[in-house]
């Protein structure tokens, strides 16, 4: 059974939210699984620009603080999204980053966007499962030496809930593998947005784009295996995301991404989890809603699976907030399914299934 460690939001003169992280730090043991010199990636989400519910940079700070206390070297992180908002490519990322307020100055640590300036450096791990026999994994984060995952808590409109377990998966992947992990469907050219520029016929592996007698990009669907690249290449938006998503499917190449993602960083990852400003959506969307439950607290543990179910279960114990989107929802569903109807269980039984984490937890509180 894991062990999840918790510490609730009230805060006094004695004690701030940097001396609740540092309790919780040296309580999970952080500072065996770093060494000095190390390169310690601080993976966060620096929310899309318009959002204020994504964890603030004090937060971080505090983590780097106790990173910078074991004389190793802390970097703050994450990829590059699929959609194009305001995280799409390592400038935007940056810029948007500074604008909400992470940044060498306000954090202690450089910012470094994990899979470059396109989302196209990664890569490539062993994975097991229905899905996948490998996964693409952001450089700069494979490449650490140790990692913490600091992940905001909050409602998705996917998943049910974000937490640990999609700030691995989603993540830590370049916009090619977050591509695949929402839909296994095989992209398509809007022939009216080609300008025949060629970019995604010199990136497609699998050959399978060429132009037609137009002149304009064509994919032959035999030949492609669905891998998203033409869909980040194309800066003309002519090869459009596929967003059309199968819950369980996507429920299981998410676990799968997990399960491989463990086995890669075993022993040197911890995942801190904040339960606060509990937004119906994710930290992606250019706004956010008031939160359906009180700010609850803190949790960390070594294990991607049991600190998010522990999460989920205090948000379905939490009494909802008055004019939140789940205020006077029907009794018999749960908060999260109130929010959403997924299954979200799912989730974490396959993962466990596949030995990602234990499902079962043991909630220590302090
Ligand atoms: S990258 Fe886009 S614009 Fe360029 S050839 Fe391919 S589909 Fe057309
Ligand atoms: S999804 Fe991948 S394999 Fe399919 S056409 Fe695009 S680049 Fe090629």
């Amino acid at each position: 059974m894991a062990k999840v460690y918790f510490i609730d939001m009230h805060m006094s003169s004695s004690e701030n939210i940097s001396s609740k992280i540092k309790k919780l730090f040296y309580k999970l043991e952080v500072n065996s699984i770093i060494n000095e010199k190390d390169f310690v990636a601080i993976k966060t989400h620096f929310g899309e620009y318009g959002n204020i519910a994504y964890l603030p940079p004090a937060i971080i700070r505090a983590f780097v603080d106790c990173v910078k206390d074991l004389k190793a070297n802390p970097f703050i992180t994450d990829a590059n999204t699929l959609y194009r908002g305001s995280r799409s490519n390592a400038i935007d990322h940056l810029k948007n980053a500074e604008m909400n307020g992470f940044s060498i100055f306000s954090c202690g640590a450089p910012v470094i966007i994990a899979d470059g300036l396109r989302g196209n450096d990664f890569k490539e791990i062993p994975a097991s499962g229905k899905w996948y026999s490998s996964v693409k994994v952001a450089s700069a984060i494979h490449d650490a030496d140790a990692m913490i995952v600091v992940s905001h808590v909050k409602g998705h409109e996917l998943y049910g809930f974000g937490g640990a377990i999609k700030n691995i998966a989603m993540g830590c992947a370049p916009p090619s593998m977050k591509q695949s992990l929402h839909s296994d469907l095989k992209p398509r050219v809007k022939q009216a947005l080609c300008t025949s520029c060629g970019a995604c016929i010199k990136r497609c592996p699998a050959f399978a784009i060429s132009f037609d007698e137009n002149k304009k990009a064509f994919i032959d669907s035999n030949k492609c295996f669905g891998c998203g690249e033409c869909t980040v290449i194309c800066i003309y938006n002519a090869i459009p995301v596929v967003w059309k998503t199968d819950a369980t499917a996507l429920f299981e190449r998410t676990a799968e991404y997990v399960n491989a993602f463990m086995k890669l960083k075993k022993n040197k990852v911890a995942f801190f989890n904040f339960i606060m400003n509990v937004s119906p959506e994710c930290d992606c969307c250019y706004w956010n809603d008031m939160p359906i439950v009180p700010n609850i607290g803190i949790l960390a543990s070594t294990d991607p699976i049991a600190i998010d179910r522990a999460s989920v279960d205090l948000i379905n114990k939490a009494i909802p907030l008055p004019g939140s989107r789940i205020a006077g929802k029907d009794a018999s569903k749960d908060n999260i399914t109130a929010l959403y109807p997924v299954q979200w269980q799912y989730l974490f039984t396959y993962a466990a299934s596949l030995g990602a984490g234990d499902e079962k937890y043991e909630l220590i509180e302090m």
